[in-house]
Parts: structure tokens; C-alpha cells; sequence
């Protein structure tokens, strides 16, 4: 079973978590300037590496809070965490 370690609560179950998606790169600063194309190609087409991938999570059942976890997607193995807002480790 996967355990994450939420940087305000500590180690829990990840039922109590809602998964956000890639977090490898950043949002794009002004989404207004963007083709619907580029816009698309932000929001849906994404690599899925083997290996090591930085994904935004939500406390969703807990304290509700956003953070970054680095996880290996072979193992399951997670490391570092940064509070969301906060710079990435
Ligand atoms: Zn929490």
C-alpha cells in the first residue's frame, strides 16, 4: 500500500489523498496568450516515464493542503518533499 508523506501531517494512507497530476513543469504564466493547441498540449499530453516523476498531490481527507512529491514509478519510493508555493528541493 502506498504511504505519502504530507509535509503538514505526516505519513498517511494515499486514499486520504487526491493524485494532481505532472508537476515536471510549471504552469504556463499567462494561459490567456495560449493556442487552444498549446493549451491542450499543456493540459493532456504528458510523458509516463519509468522512473523518477514529480506529481502534485491534495490532502483532499486531511488538512487539505498542496505539496510536490518526487516518486519512482517502478518502485514507489517517494522523495523530496516541498510544500505547494514553496520552492521545488
Ligand atoms: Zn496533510
Amino acid at each position: 500500500m502506498l504511504r505519502i508523506p504530507c509535509p503538514f501531517c505526516g505519513e498517511r494512507d494515499y486514499t486520504e489523498f487526491a493524485f494532481w497530476g505532472d508537476a515536471s513543469f510549471p504552469r504556463p504564466a499567462d494561459p490567456q496568450e495560449l493556442s487552444d493547441s498549446e493549451w491542450s498540449e499543456h493540459l493532456f499530453h504528458r510523458d509516463n516515464p519509468a522512473g523518477q516523476y514529480l506529481e502534485y498531490w491534495h490532502h483532499a481527507l486531511g488538512c487539505r493542503g498542496w505539496f510536490i512529491i518526487q516518486r519512482d514509478t517502478r518502485t514507489h519510493l517517494i522523495s523530496p518533499v516541498c510544500r505547494g508555493g514553496e520552492g521545488r528541493s
